[in-house]
């Protein structure tokens, strides 16, 4: 299991998005991967994604990754880079999440606690509609994803389950209408809060996000063939165990901190 903290940021996500795009990225982004940059210039041999989708789900940690890999199957055979990553502090979900859509430390983007405000700084969604992209967001409404991006002029799509979030993102890709389609999904989280990370419950919430991210990148597979599709299986933060059987996040430990992304180009198989 990894005590070290991960040298890389997630502050690098964002321009790394814009970059898979071809667009450019929001203004306070720091740097992108370099090992995306050189991944998504391999798979696209040069070309550019005209289709990106998150699949965000919310706590997994780095340190279930090392000792359940098992439990990953379906989204490391989904993927291509695996990216370890440490997030910001502190390391709750509208802290990272505003990291990782602005590419900007908290300081920066304004969120520092835990507080759900619409940020107010260059966002990727800025980016997007600057560019002409059209970015949709799956959330639940009063989620972190369901508040913080808002007021813009794109599209929300907020459910009362996670299940309507995933049938609507489906549906989505299957009407093929968005250029960015964001799925955020916070079941492992909110379970892990209640009976703890290695909780049979919280694990077969974590399987559920496992598999669903391997669905979407399936149905990419079959429906957007005439695409560049760039795919992403990226978390906010980690958790640990706390007194009581039940989960925590939020402090500068390895375990809340270290997160390890996954990434897939797919680029288009019809002319
Ligand atoms: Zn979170």
């Amino acid at each position: 299991m990894p005590t070290e903290i991960n040298p890389n940021s997630l502050e690098s996500i964002c321009a790394s998005l814009a970059y898979a795009l071809g667009i450019e990225p929001p203004a306070h982004a720091a740097a992108p991967s370099p090992e995306l940059v050189a991944y998504i210039d391999e798979a696209f041999g040069g070309k550019k994604a005209d289709r990106l989708v998150m699949y965000n789900p919310d706590a997994v940690a780095h340190w279930l990754y090392e000792k359940y890999p098992g439990l990953f199957a379906e989204a490391v055979s989904h993927a291509d880079v695996q990216l370890p990553l440490h997030c910001m502090m502190p390391s709750v979900t509208p802290v990272n999440f505003g990291t990782m859509y602005t590419g900007a430390a908290p300081a920066v983007h304004g969120i520092q606690k835990y507080a759900k405000p619409v940020i107010r700084i260059d966002t990727f969604f800025d980016a997007l509609l600057r560019a002409g992209k059209k970015p949709v967001i799956l959330a639940v409404p009063t989620c972190s994803m369901g508040m913080i991006f808002r007021e813009r002029e794109m599209d929300y799509v907020l459910c009362k389950t996670w299940d309507e979030v995933n049938a609507k993102a489906a549906k989505i890709l299957v009407e093929d209408q968005y250029d960015v389609v964001i799925i955020y999904n916070g079941n492992y989280d909110s379970r892990m809060h209640k009976t703890g990370p290695e909780s049979i419950e919280s694990l077969g919430e974590l399987r559920h996000n496992v598999r669903a991210f391997a669905m979407f990148s399936e149905m990419v597979k079959e429906l957007w063939g005439h695409h560049n599709t760039f795919m992403g299986f990226a978390m906010d933060h980690g958790c640990h165990e706390i007194d009581g059987g039940a989960g925590a996040h939020g402090l500068d430990m390895s375990e809340d901190i270290n997160i390890l992304h996954m990434y897939k180009a797919y680029p288009a198989t019809e002319v």
